[in-house]
């Protein structure tokens, strides 16, 4: 994703400890505690500018959502969203999902979302792909039993290779939608980079699937 740098950001954040944790290890086991309500607590990995995460946490009071998102540019939009909305079942984390088992406990979520995650093309960056067997190895420790993991996106590649990918992985597949919004699939919340690139007619695919 492409942002203007904003000098101002990380204080921002910062200033903000109420809804963005910068120090995700530390919660650890403990998350139900940052939240009003103790529930479900689910996940999206990689919120960018935090619309799904803030539509889905206000039509789901019965859950709790942490968007991880490791770029402050970009998360301080997020944070200017929830400022807004101040949603008693809303935080963001700044960091990488790539330390996932190091900031939740085993069984602690619930659900993931991957949305539009980056594809990275080239074979040679295959690890960093939201959906590689290394990021699932970590969902598969931090999910609950029939926790399960939505992915959407834009891209054909990136969406054949996480179908082989969880396949690979031994994973079960609930649903696979090759055009979502020409689809009967009951709720879609959409994303800001689903908005712009299904406003450009591009077809938008969705997966959801469970480990065990
Ligand atoms: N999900 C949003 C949407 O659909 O509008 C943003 C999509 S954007 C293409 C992907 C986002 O994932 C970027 O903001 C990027 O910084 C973030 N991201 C990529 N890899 C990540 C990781 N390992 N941990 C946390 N965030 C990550």
């Amino acid at each position: 994703m492409r942002v203007r740098h904003k000098p101002w950001a990380k204080d921002l954040l910062n200033d903000h400890p109420e809804w963005v944790i910068t120090s995700p290890h530390d919660y650890k086991g403990k998350w139900q505690q940052v939240f009003e309500k103790e529930q479900d607590l689910k996940i999206e990995i990689g919120t960018g500018k935090g619309q799904f995460l803030i539509r889905m946490a206000q039509a789901h009071p019965e859950v709790n959502f942490i968007g991880i998102e490791m770029i402050s540019d970009v998360l301080v939009m997020a944070l200017q969203k929830a400022l807004d909305s101040q949603l008693p079942n809303l935080k963001f984390v700044r960091g990488d999902g790539q330390e996932l088992t190091e900031m939740f406990e085993e069984d602690e979520v619930a659900g993931i979302y991957l949305n539009f995650s980056d594809p990275w093309p080239k074979k040679r960056h295959a690890k960093r792909r939201l959906t590689h067997k290394n990021f699932l190895q970590q969902y598969q420790t931090v999910m609950k039993e029939n926790g399960q993991l939505i992915f959407k996106t834009d891209n054909q590649g990136l969406f054949e290779y996480s179908l082989m990918s969880l396949a690979n992985y031994g994973m079960w597949l609930d649903e696979v939608s090759l055009d979502l919004h020409h689809a009967d699939v009951g709720e879609n919340i959409q994303t800001e980079y689903e908005e712009k690139f299904s406003r450009r007619g591009q077809r938008i695919y969705r997966l959801s699937a469970h480990f065990r």
